[in-house]
């Protein structure tokens, strides 16, 4: 399976600007599903994707494979907890 995965902690997201240093892979069919045209070959921060995702309605949380922090001064690998929905407070 061909993956994407978003690990230059130096760029910024290209929709918002943003540089949270947060790493996720996806498959380069999800990404082309979600991702608008103009940013298919750029960064896009989690967030982003996410939001994209929600105008789409694509349902992505079974395809996360993988989520990083990549800091200056250290790096981390989350483990993956699936959640069908975000509890809103
Ligand atoms: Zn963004």
């Amino acid at each position: 399976m061909s993956t994407r995965k978003i690990d230059d902690q130096q760029q910024s997201c290209k929709n918002c600007g943003v540089r949270d240093g947060l790493n996720f892979t996806v498959s380069d069919s999800l990404w082309a599903k979600v991702i608008p045209t103009r940013l298919l070959n750029r960064v896009v921060c989690l967030a982003c994707f996410d939001k994209f995702a929600a105008r789409r309605g694509v349902d992505y949380h079974r395809h996360l494979s993988a989520l990083y922090f990549a800091g200056c001064q250290a790096r981390f690998e989350f483990r993956v907890v699936r959640r069908a929905k975000a509890v809103m407070r």
